[in-house]
């Protein structure tokens, strides 16, 4: 039975679709069965992984809403045991259809439940608000991955962000756990990227991966190749970092560290 770990953070531009396409790719390489969810109305994880933008290929927006079967709209990757399910600019419209429906935070949750026995990861990339897609998103998830970019305001908006996840355990009675924040684009030579690692790792202990993403220009040029960085840099330090992550993530399982071991983040 899968893990399913959403990739989330309000702010956009942190690293989220690249920490899902690259980490997704490396845990395939390895062996696992991964399916990658791109939730994001932008559908860059779409486009990274090779899907023809703006296809009227059908996606999420139908299989949430229940006029597909997930097995009628999920891809092949160009890695044979990462599989996805496109996004669309159409899942913005989502929003509207399940407004006004009584159960509308649990629709990608039912979608979930039909599909996780056949992985062993389920990645859910997440558009950059704090929207009902993100809430649906959260609530089908059984932990969260947060790329945190290392600057100046990341950590106010990670408090923004630990406070709706407090208000999903409570209010909707969904146990997410934190599976751990990951610095993305950070820059060693930086003071800055070096401050704000040290005041992540003194405030959540427990919950930042030991492994750090480096800005790195290959993460940035792989999506043009419509291929995970492993195909078009293997060596860079970007793909070595995310490589690192996907092992770093295995090795926690392996001693027994899943995320409910972990100590919840301490200002919640
Ligand atoms: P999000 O999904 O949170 O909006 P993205 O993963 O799309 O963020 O990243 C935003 C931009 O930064 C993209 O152009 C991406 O290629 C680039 N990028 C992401 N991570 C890195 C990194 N570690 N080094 C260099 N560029 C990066
Ligand atoms: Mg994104």
């Amino acid at each position: 039975m899968a893990r399913v770990i959403a990739v989330s953070n309000q702010k956009g531009g942190v690293g989220k679709t690249t920490t899902s396409v690259n980490l997704a790719a490396y845990l395939a390489a390895i062996g696992r069965k991964v399916l990658l969810l791109d939730f994001d109305p932008q559908a860059n994880a779409s486009s990274a992984l090779g899907h023809q933008a703006l296809s009227q290929e059908p996606g999420m927006y139908e299989g949430v809403l229940g006029e597909k079967e997930s097995h009628e709209i999920t891809k092949v990757s160009a890695l044979e045991r990462l599989h996805y399910i496109p996004g669309h600019p159409n899942l913005a419209g989502l929003l509207v259809e399940l407004v006004n429906a009584p159960d509308r935070e649990y629709f990608l949750r039912k979608f979930v439940l039909s599909l996780r026995h056949r992985y062993d990861y389920v990645f859910i990339d997440l558009p950059p608000s704090l929207s009902l897609l993100t809430v649906n998103g959260l609530v089908a998830a059984d932990e969260i991955i947060i790329p945190v970019q290392a600057e100046y305001y990341s950590l106010e908006g990670l408090s923004q962000l630990l406070h709706t996840i407090a208000l999903i355990k409570t209010n909707l009675r969904h146990p997410l756990k934190v599976a751990g924040a990951v610095l993305t684009m950070y820059d060693e030579r930086e003071r800055l990227s070096r401050d704000v690692e040290k005041e992540l790792r003194s405030h959540f202990p427990h919950n930042v991966f030991q492994t750090v993403i480096p800005r790195a220009v290959a993460l940035a040029e792989a999506p043009s190749f419509g291929k995970p960085v492993l195909f078009h840099a293997p060596d860079s330090p970007g793909a070595l970092a995310y490589k690192r992550l996907a092992d770093e993530i295995i090795a926690g399982e392996e001693v027994g560290l899943m995320p409910s071991h972990f100590g919840n983040f301490s200002i919640l």
